[in-house]
């Protein structure tokens, strides 16, 4: 399987091949597809196989497909573990869409908000965030949810373990029912599987 044959846009086999990937990882092969055809997806796998590629990489395809006019709003939201995790995702995110007109931005606890809230005040497109400083902005009233239309949960289970389960669930009930829904974990446990059970709308599930 090669990234043609994935049907990306133009603009992000063209970051692909700056990044020097030639073939597809397993998890991109089978989750990439699911994305593109607008499914909600619960998928296992461990870091360092390339999962971060296989949720950006057709993110970035169905934003851009679907150009919106006037004020950037966020329309993809990434939620992390750790404030690392999303400065990972973040980078990730900027090298691939760096041919294309998206802007994204990460926001994590330990650094000053009000950095932040400037620029979520000049509009991003895909906001990457830890689940607690999120929190916090929507309290303040300095992040809009209300056109999110694709939402994913990356490394699950940690964010469970480390007791964002509550943050979570009022995230996930403050963005649009109307949208897609991709779970990464590590492990499918039983409380991974409720949480997708409540909020996935008939995913497909890929385990690598
Ligand atoms: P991740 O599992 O997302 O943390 O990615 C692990 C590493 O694999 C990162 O350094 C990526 O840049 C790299 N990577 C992702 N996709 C590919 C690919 N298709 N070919 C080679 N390396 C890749």
């Amino acid at each position: 399987m090669s990234f043609e044959s994935l049907d990306l846009r133009a603009e992000l086999l063209r970051a692909v091949q700056d990044q020097k990937y030639t073939t597809p990882t397993d998890i991109q092969s089978q989750a990439i597809p699911i994305v593109m055809a607008g499914r909600d997806l619960m998928a296992s796998a461990q870091t360092g196989t390339g999962k971060t590629a296989a949720f950006t990489l057709p993110l970035l395809h169905r934003l851009a497909e679907k150009p919106v006019n006037g004020k950037r709003q966020v329309r993809a939201l990434i939620l992390t573990p750790t404030r690392e995790l999303a400065q990972q995702v973040t980078d990730n995110v900027v090298a691939y869409s760096r041919h294309l007109r998206i802007h994204s931005a990460a926001i994590y606890g330990g650094t000053s908000i009000v950095g932040q809230m400037r620029k979520l005040a000049r509009g991003v497109d895909i906001l990457v965030a830890t689940p607690g400083r999120l929190i916090d902005h929507m309290d303040r009233g300095t992040v809009d949810l209300s056109q999110v239309e694709m939402l994913v949960l990356d490394e699950a289970d940690r964010m469970l373990d480390m007791g964002f389960m509550p943050a979570i669930e009022r995230i996930l009930k403050s963005v649009p029912a109307q949208r897609q829904t991709l779970l990464f974990s590590a492990t499918f446990s039983p409380t991974i599987t409720r949480l997708a059970q409540r909020f996935l709308k008939n995913p497909e599930t890929v385990t690598t």
